[in-house]
């Protein structure tokens, strides 16, 4: 058996969390014996990849509950009179091209739902988990609120379903898109040369990590930066050398996982309290009108 049967048999055994966890697990002995040698890590790189694994253990624990939601979800957009392409259309294509086409739809969906989450002040608080990490490394591919893989998947549900995609050729090489995504959080300044618009390096994916205002909202694909230069999205100046976060959002495990609930209240109030303000200034006019 060649050496890429055995990783294609691998990847094919092992699913997403198994990855995360088994990642997750060598990272945090390797930081944990270079935490006690205080050679190369900081307190806050240590802190940060404890609240990605715990994290992704949470997120984990309570797969089997998003699993039941995303069905249910499913099934009630299967009835929808929702029209779709006939999947013999795909029927003859090279399993490549599938291949590639599979690919850039999901990059697709994914920019598009990046971008909501990032421009739309309800969903920003679910994102802003993966952007708190004031240190960056590959278990930040796992720092996720529970709620954003019910979103990426509710994307999916409506932006990709009506192609009728063979989604399953993709196969064994399903787990590099989760490899490639560990790959672009590594503290790494590489850029790919002439392939930087083609496939996301860690220096892209850095910059979109970065608490600088010109950065915000920027590099929002996950696989294809050209998404980012078709839709003027794109910012790669340079080495990223700016500071990583995202202001005023928690770091701690237990904090990020209530953090969107604080925020939808926080916004709730303000809504209602502008509603009261202007219903206050309406009938004061009013009273004034009719003296
Ligand atoms: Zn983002
Ligand atoms: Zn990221």
């Amino acid at each position: 058996m060649s050496a890429l049967n055995v990783i294609t048999h691998w990847l094919q055994k092992i699913d997403g969390t198994s990855l995360m966890l088994l990642a997750s697990a060598v990272v945090l002995a390797v930081t944990w014996i270079a935490h006690r040698c205080r050679r190369f890590w900081s307190d806050l790189a240590f802190e940060s990849c404890f609240a990605n694994l715990l994290m992704i253990l949470m997120n984990g624990a309570l797969a089997p509950l998003f699993a039941i939601l995303v069905g249910c979800a499913e099934a009630f957009y299967g009835r929808l009179p929702i029209p779709h392409l006939d999947p013999a259309i795909w029927q003859g294509f090279p399993v490549w091209i599938l291949m590639g086409l599979v690919l850039l739809a999901i990059d697709f969906s994914d920019y598009w739902n990046h971008r909501l989450m990032h421009y739309s002040r309800w969903l920003w608080p679910i994102h802003a988990i993966h952007h708190s990490d004031p240190h960056p490394t590959v278990l930040t591919t796992g720092r996720v609120h529970l709620l954003e893989p019910f979103v990426m998947q509710m994307s999916y549900l409506i932006l990709l379903t009506w192609l009728s995609l063979p989604f399953e050729v993709l196969g064994g090489i399903a787990g590099l898109r989760i490899l490639h995504n560990m790959y672009t959080h590594m503290d790494l300044d590489w850029d790919h040369g002439p392939l930087r618009y083609l496939i996301a390096s860690p220096r892209f994916h850095r910059w979109h990590h970065a608490d600088e205002p010109a950065a915000y909202g920027k590099n929002l694909a996950n696989i294809f930066p050209f998404l980012d230069v078709i839709f003027g999205t794109y910012y790669v100046p340079g080495t990223c050398r700016a500071e990583m976060g995202a202001r005023r959002v928690p770091t701690r495990a237990m904090d990020m996982v209530a953090w969107p609930i604080l925020e939808w209240n926080r916004l709730i109030k303000r809504r209602l309290h502008k509603r009261k303000q202007s219903n206050n200034t309406q009938a004061m006019a009013t009273n004034t009108s009719t003296v």
